[in-house]
């Protein structure tokens, strides 16, 4: 376990966060030593199903949503044991940069430090497991795994890649073929390499 306790937002919010208290300048205030574009940004009104012609999303309740600000269509099939345990299953995500998203209902979401480098992002109110906050060095800085299922709509939405392919339990599998990643394929994600020049 790290410093960043267990339920607890490592961004200072939680429990007395307020509804609409989530502003961006308190936000990013509170993590001065993160870089902008690990945050969304954080809006105070709830983001009404294709708003300003975007994908958008939420969570059982509602209490969570959220807004693409670019176009994503990539759909990640995850089966690693941290997604299985989560989920319940095998885990259908789409991987995008915070700073490319707009957030309602922030101080809602329980993250929860699964390893060092990941934070399971779910609504406190409905459990809707919403992304997962990636915080190691390296490409992966700064990058939700949002659950596809959250989305409002599936249109041009593709399975793309599975990662975790030899971790995969035998008694399912997808049929069509597409990307497969090992689990040592994607740790090499994760390995923090000097910049170049
Ligand atoms: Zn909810």
């Amino acid at each position: 376990m790290t410093e960043e306790t267990e339920g607890k937002c490592p961004f200072g919010f939680g429990d007395d966060a307020e509804p609409g208290a989530d502003s961006p300048s308190t936000h990013s205030a509170l993590a001065p030593a993160m870089s902008r574009d690990m945050l969304p940004t954080l809006v105070k009104t709830s983001i009404e199903q294709g708003a300003d012609g975007q994908q958008t999303g939420r969570c059982l309740c509602g209490a969570v949503s959220y807004k693409f600000l670019k176009p994503v269509e990539k759909v990640f099939a995850n089966h690693d044991e941290n997604s299985r345990r989560w989920t319940g299953g095998v885990s259908l995500t789409i991987m995008v940069r915070a700073s490319s998203m707009e957030f309602h209902g922030w101080g809602r979401l329980v993250h929860y430090a699964s390893s060092a480098r990941d934070r399971q992002c779910f609504c406190r109110l409905c459990g809707t497991s919403m992304f997962v906050r990636h915080v190691a060095p390296a490409a992966m800085d700064g990058m939700l795994s949002l659950s596809a299922g959250t989305l409002d709509d599936f249109e041009g939405m593709k399975l793309t890649a599975e990662t975790y392919i030899d971790r995969k339990p035998d008694f399912y599998s997808f049929k069509g073929d597409r990307r497969v990643m090992t689990e040592a394929e994607v740790e090499e994600m994760y390995v923090e390499r000097p910049k170049a020049g």
